[in-house]
């Protein structure tokens, strides 16, 4: 850690009187800020990314650091992972290293591991032209970019990332900073500001809008208005991008620590219902909805703070109860028994779900358990309490239970019977049994075993 963002800051001042203008376009020459005039140093780069950055640098390419490990360091936060920009091609890169691989095809990038670690490293991207193949470039009618694989230098690499505090390059050849579209600046006042046109910006690549949310409710950044204004409009357009990219950007907004502000201003732009429109239809029907989800959020934060663990299961089944619980409703007002109008709800909201944001089946399943539980809660009966106490989602379907008293949907009393029955001895679990009887609201009723016929005799005659 590192406090030399006052003397960047001081540094950034020096800019502003240089530089008056709005920060959104890139310059092609950059500020260019000398390593005795910024705080970061070799001390906040891993072993790893320096690998690849010196073996880059030695086998002549040029090699930078860019992304969230120079705005993490730049805001005295240690970076959680390094993003390596060069002029190498993909197959360059590949070559120079044993243990990579090339992923992507929409934006092909080659990931290089060191043990648990991987360093991303991109190519220069630059501008695509006509005479670009489909499977270098290709961008629909409405602009969204199908394919974007044309290689180009570092200005041009800079025009086409996405925040000014997203495009400072930490040069190894040198240790300087390169800021190309006034991010120093945008650090200073503490705004996230696309580069170049907002709107054309986000029809190029939806996820822009989320990203936007992400870094400001993570860094507590504000956006600048001429990168806001267009949200509200656009936000439907996040209704084409593939379910599956949009679960790894859920992942982000939401397990990184800072969910619930995420959550709230994903709302307020009208993206949340873009990821999750059941849960939103769910929020404008009863008012235990949005505190319900909310809660979770709040939760799953205090657990990432505490460094303890967490699952985006829980998360998405606290996001998706409502609805489930609502479809299992109607299907038992149309006679279907509890247990089957739980499985039908359940299979219902997530094959719908499925359209929007991807849930892989190790996510999946959990999400099941944990709303199949939630009836079993209920049934404490013999050995039921035990026996549910036993199962590998007990402990998160008694958390969203306590949520879902937290928020009123139900009233509050199994909660606190099962935090006691957890931490009481043996003594205090037969006593709290012993009061279930009682209570008829708690009884399960019994599944009638099927009787088994006897074979009829043969009458012979
Ligand atoms: P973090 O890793 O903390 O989530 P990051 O800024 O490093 O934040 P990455 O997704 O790792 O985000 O991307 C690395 C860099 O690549 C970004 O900083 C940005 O410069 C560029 N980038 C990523 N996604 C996009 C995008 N959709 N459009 C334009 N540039 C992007
Ligand atoms: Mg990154």
């Amino acid at each position: 850690m590192f406090k030399g963002i006052t003397r960047l800051l001081n540094f950034g001042e020096h800019l502003k009187s240089l530089h008056p203008d709005n920060g959104q376009a890139v310059t092609t020459t950059p500020r260019i800020i000398p390593r005795t005039e910024h705080p970061i140093s070799r001390q906040h780069i891993s072993d790893a990314a320096l690998k690849v950055l010196y073996r880059l640098d030695s086998a002549g390419f040029d090699a930078y650091l860019v992304g969230g490990c120079i705005r993490d360091a730049l805001l005295g936060k240690m970076p959680k992972d390094f993003d390596v920009a060069t002029s190498a091609t993909p197959e360059e890169v590949r070559d120079l290293f044993r243990n990579s691989r090339m992923i992507g095809r929409r934006f092909r990038i080659v990931h290089v591991r060191f043990g648990r670690e991987t360093i991303e490293v991109t190519t220069f991207r630059g501008k695509p032209q006509e005479e670009h193949a489909d499977h270098i470039a290709r961008q629909s009618d409405a602009g969204l970019l199908l394919r974007d694989n044309v290689w180009g230098n570092i200005e041009e690499d800079a025009r086409r990332r996405d925040f000014t505090i997203n495009a400072l390059y930490y040069s190894i050849a040198d240790c300087s900073l390169h800021d190309f579209a006034n991010g120093v600046q945008d650090m200073e006042t503490r705004t996230l500001r696309l580069i170049g046109d907002p709107e054309t910006r986000y029809r190029e690549d939806p996820v822009r809008m989320l990203r936007a949310v992400r870094f400001a409710a993570k860094l507590d950044f504000t956006l600048d208005p001429i990168t806001e204004a267009p949200i509200y409009d656009l936000a439907p357009l996040l209704l084409q991008i593939p379910p599956a990219r949009l679960f790894d950007e859920v992942l982000k907004l939401f397990m990184a620590g800072h969910g619930l502000m995420t959550f709230r201003m994903l709302s307020h732009y009208d993206l949340f219902g873009m990821l999750f429109p059941e849960a939103e239809e769910a929020m404008a029907d009863a008012a235990w909805v949005e505190d319900l989800i909310e809660a979770a959020l709040a939760n799953t934060d205090r657990r990432i703070a505490e460094g303890r663990p967490v699952t985006p299961a829980f998360l998405l089944a606290a996001f998706l109860w409502a609805p489930a619980a609502a479809r299992q409703a109607e299907l038992k007002q149309n006679g279907m028994p509890d247990v089957p109008a739980m499985q039908t709800a359940t299979q219902q909201v997530i094959s719908r779900q499925l359209h929007h944001v991807s849930i892989p089946k190790r996510f999946g399943m959990p999400v099941r358990d944990i709303w199949e539980l939630q009836a079993r809660l209920g049934k404490r009966q013999g050995k039921r309490a035990f026996q549910t106490r036993e199962h590998p989602r007990f402990r998160a379907a008694y958390d969203l239970l306590l949520l879902r008293e937290q928020a009123g949907e139900i009233p509050a009393g199994l909660g606190d019977w099962w935090t006691a029955f957890q931490q009481g001895d043996e003594h205090e679990k037969r006593r709290l049994l012993s009061k279930v009887g009682s209570d008829p609201a708690s009884q399960g009723k019994r599944r009638k075993r099927p009787r088994k016929r006897k074979p009829r005799p043969r009458v012979e005659e």
